[in-house]
C-alpha cells in the first residue's frame, strides 16, 4: 500500500532504539524525511546512518534529553515545521504505590504528559496553518488497564489521554489528526529492564521471566518494533485521516476486555 506520505517531513522522538526507532524505521520506507532523537549521541548517530543507507531518505540526528526545554528547543528548531510528530521518551520506572514522592510524580509527569503536550503545542499552530498533520502519541497499555508495579506510567500517561482527547478533536477540522499508540509487552531494551527487575525480585532466570510473560499474552510472545511502526506509519498515512483521538492497544490480545 502506497501510504502516500513519500517527501514529508517527520519529527520522532526518543528514536535511536526500541519502539521510536521501529516508528522512524517505517515512515522512512514510505519516503518520509526523519528529525531523530535520543540522548546517547553515538547510538543515535549509528541509527540515522542505518536509516540513510536503508532508505535513502534525509535523517537529521539531534542528540538532546526530550523531557528537559532545552533539549525540546533543540529538537524542534532541528525539525523545522514537521508534517508527523511521534512523541515518545523512556518509561517512568517500577515500584509501589506507597513509594513514590512528590518529585517521583513530577518526572513522571513531565516525560510522559508535559514533553508530549509542549511538542504539540509546539507543532499544531503550523500543521493547522498547513492544513495537514499527523501525531502518534506512543503511550502504554495502562492506559486501558492498569500495570500494578507501573503506577507512575498509570498516571502520567492517562493524564496526556485525557489532553488528546480533547484537543484532538478541535485540530481535526483543519486536517491534523492525533491518536495514542498503546503498547503492550514489546521486545526492546525497556522490556529486558522490566524482566530484569522480576529476576530480581523473584530470584528466577531471565528465560523463565520471558517464559512466564508471554504465557499471559494470547499471541504467545511478545511484540516486535516493526509491527508497531508498521502501525504508527499507516497512522500518519493518507488513508488515516479519519481516524481522530483514538488509543490504540498493539498487545497481542493481553488486555483482556471485550471492547
Ligand atoms: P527502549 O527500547 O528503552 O528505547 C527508548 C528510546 O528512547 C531510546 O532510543 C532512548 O535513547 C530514548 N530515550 C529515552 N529517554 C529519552 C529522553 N529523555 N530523551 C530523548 N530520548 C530518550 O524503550 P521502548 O521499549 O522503545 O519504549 C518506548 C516507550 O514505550 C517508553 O515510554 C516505554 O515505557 C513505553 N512502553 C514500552 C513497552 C515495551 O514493552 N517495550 C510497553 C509499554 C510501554 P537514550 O537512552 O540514548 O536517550
Amino acid at each position: 500500500m502506497d501510504l502516500g506520505i513519500a517527501g514529508r517531513r517527520a519529527l520522532v522522538c526518543a528514536s535511536s532504539k526500541g519502539l521510536g526507532r521501529g516508528c522512524a524505521e517505517a515512515l522512512a520506507a514510505a519516503g518520509v524525511a526523519l528529525t531523530l532523537n535520543a540522548r546517547n549521541a553515538e547510538v543515535l548517530e549509528a541509527t540515522a546512518a542505518a536509516i540513510r543507507a536503508a532508505h535513502g531518505v534525509p535523517v537529521t540526528a539531534v542528540a538532546a534529553d526530550i523531557t528537559t526545554e532545552a533539549g525540546r528547543a533543540q529538537v524542534l528548531a532541528a525539525a523545522g515545521a514537521p508534517d508527523i510528530l511521534v512523541t515518545n521518551a523512556g518509561g517512568p520506572p517500577p515500584g509501589l504505590w506507597s513509594d513514590w514522592t512528590r518529585e517521583d510524580f513530577i518526572r513522571a509527569l513531565d516525560a510522559n504528559m508535559l514533553t508530549p503536550i509542549a511538542l504539540m503545542q509546539a507543532v499544531l499552530p503550523g500543521m493547522i496553518a498547513r492544513g495537514w498533520g499527523r501525531v502518534v502519541n506512543i503511550t502504554s497499555q495502562s492506559v486501558k488497564a492498569p500495570i500494578l508495579s507501573l503506577g507512575l506510567s498509570n498516571t502520567a500517561r492517562t493524564g496526556l489521554t485525557g489532553f488528546v482527547a480533547g484537543t484532538s478533536r478541535q485540530v481535526a477540522r483543519h486536517g491534523v489528526t492525533i491518536n495514542n499508540l498503546l503498547p503492550g509487552i514489546h521486545a526492546t531494551d525497556r522490556a529486558i529492564q522490566l524482566d530484569a527487575a522480576v529476576v530480581r525480585a523473584r530470584g528466577i532466570t531471565m528465560d523463565e521471566a520471558i517464559a512466564e510473560r508471554a504465557a499471559t499474552i494470547p499471541a504467545g510472545r511478545y511484540g516486535t518494533a516493526a509491527e508497531f511502526g508498521a502501525m504508527c506509519a499507516f497512522l500518519c498515512s493518507v488513508h488515516a485521516g479519519f481516524i481522530v483521538g483514538q488509543n490504540i492497544l498493539l498487545d497481542g490480545g493481553a488486555t483482556n476486555a471485550t471492547i
